[in-house]
């Protein structure tokens, strides 16, 4: 671990704007636990000790935005990088295990760092003063260990997202969460009953696409079971092999998400999906993929029937999700994958627009009218990828006028 962070100018032009008005500013949370890991953080949150309104007047140069004013939030943007500049807060008492009744803004940083969810998100930096490390994040990220700030029991009390933001965490950063806050987690897994599906959802698949989130997965399978109860039909045995099947797969959402509901037949894993308000395309792409896990063969035809069905990405991602399902079967999967890429690549005909045939040719030629065309042209395709007939016009049409 270096010992000075490496900063980007603009979150360092933040720092000095709120520095030289007077004001305690640092950076703080996951930019901070980020850059002493050697990763690239996705953002660089600021919290000074400068009221919003005293925020807004000292970037009154630059772009703002009022985000959260409420919660002492305002986003500057410099250089064309957002940065989310918080004041000082202290949280309230919490009534609903989701947030607190009230925040009141403090001048404290200590103040502001007590009410972080883990030490390794609790820590301050800045050029001039160092680090405030007061619960011995850097320590807990040197061991690479999730540890609640403060009691843990309490800590997920207050909030139960945090149960989550543990277990996402624990796998996107491969850290252990410590023992005294796993058991809390634990003790409270009930308590996600009260939060947004949208949230649960946010950390949920956060965890899936981790590098290998199996092992969290399965040890966190009683929280998760709270919001997708099928789970609990499985046999231990067989939940735990689904939850470690998805670490063969590469991290991409859809392909995640296949492998992880592939136990479940297509209406429950619809269910599920509207029960956690997943975007449609989600959706719509894991069930098609998911549908796909009929054909199952491996030849040219099979190839092509799932290019009817899927995008080619889509049929990439079928064979990747079926090896990390089947990882004896990776020889007919290869051999799958080969011909999907090369019915693909030499644009074999797969859908019924790629016909040398259209509707306008059957109508035209006295075949047929109306609805009945399209069970034509979907009678010529099936001919078409089975190989009964070449993809020709002349051919075509005359298969045409016989199923007529
Ligand atoms: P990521 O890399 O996913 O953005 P992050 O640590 O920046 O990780 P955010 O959700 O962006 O996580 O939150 C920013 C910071 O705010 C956290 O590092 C943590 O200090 C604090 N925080 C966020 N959510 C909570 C919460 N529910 N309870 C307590 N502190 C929280
Ligand atoms: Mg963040």
């Amino acid at each position: 671990m270096t010992d000075k962070l490496i900063i980007p100018n603009f979150a360092l032009t933040a720092l000095s704007v709120l520095g030289s008005n007077g004001y305690k500013a640092y950076l703080v949370g996951g930019c901070v636990r980020d850059v002493l890991m050697g990763r690239i953080p996705g953002d660089y949150d600021i919290t000074t000790s400068a009221a919003p309104d005293e925020t807004l007047a000292c970037f009154k140069d630059f772009k703002t935005v009022e985000t959260g004013i409420k919660h002492g939030t305002v986003t500057v943007i410099i250089e064309g990088n957002p940065l989310e500049i918080t004041t000082f807060r202290i949280d309230g008492d919490y009534s609903d295990n989701r947030r607190p009744d009230s925040v009141s803004f403090s001048s404290s940083v200590a103040d502001d760092l007590a009410r972080r969810d883990f030490t390794v998100n609790a820590i301050a930096y800045n050029p001039d003063e160092g680090y405030v490390d007061l619960y011995g994040g850097k320590e807990d990220i040197k061991n690479q260990i999730i540890r609640c700030v403060g009691e843990a029991d309490k800590r997920f009390n207050e909030d139960s997202l945090r149960i989550l933001r543990a277990m996402r965490f624990a796998a996107s950063l491969d850290f252990k969460i410590e023992e005294k806050t796993l058991s809390a987690a634990h003790k409270n897994a009930c308590l996600l009953e009260n939060i947004s599906v949208e949230r649960i959802y946010t950390e949920f698949i956060k965890t899936v696409c981790a590098k290998s989130p199996g092992k969290i997965l399965y040890e966190f399978k009683k929280e998760i079971e709270v919001f997708i109860p099928e789970f609990t039909n499985l046999e231990d045995e067989m939940l735990r092999s689904v939850f470690y099947s998805v670490d063969r797969a590469e991290a991409d959402r859809f392909v995640r998400l296949a492998v992880l509901f592939a136990c479940f037949d297509s209406e429950t894993v619809r269910k599920i999906f509207e029960r956690l308000k997943t975007d449609k395309l989600t959706e719509k792409t894991v069930c098609q993929i998911l549908n796909c896990r009929k054909f199952t063969g491996s030849d040219r035809i099979t190839a092509r029937w799932i290019l009817n069905a899927l995008s080619y990405e889509n049929a990439l991602r079928f064979c990747e999700a079926q090896s990390a399902l089947d990882p004896k079967n990776t020889e007919q999967i290869l051999e799958l994958k080969f011909n999907i890429e090369k019915a693909y690549l030499s644009n074999e005909c797969v859908n019924v627009g790629q016909l040398a045939v259209g509707g306008n040719d059957i109508l035209n030629n006295n075949i047929a009218s109306g609805v009945k065309i399209g069970k034509i042209l979907n009678e010529l395709l099936e001919l078409v990828i089975t190989g009964q007939a070449e993809n020709k016009f002349d051919s075509l049409l005359e298969a045409a006028k016989k199923l007529k």
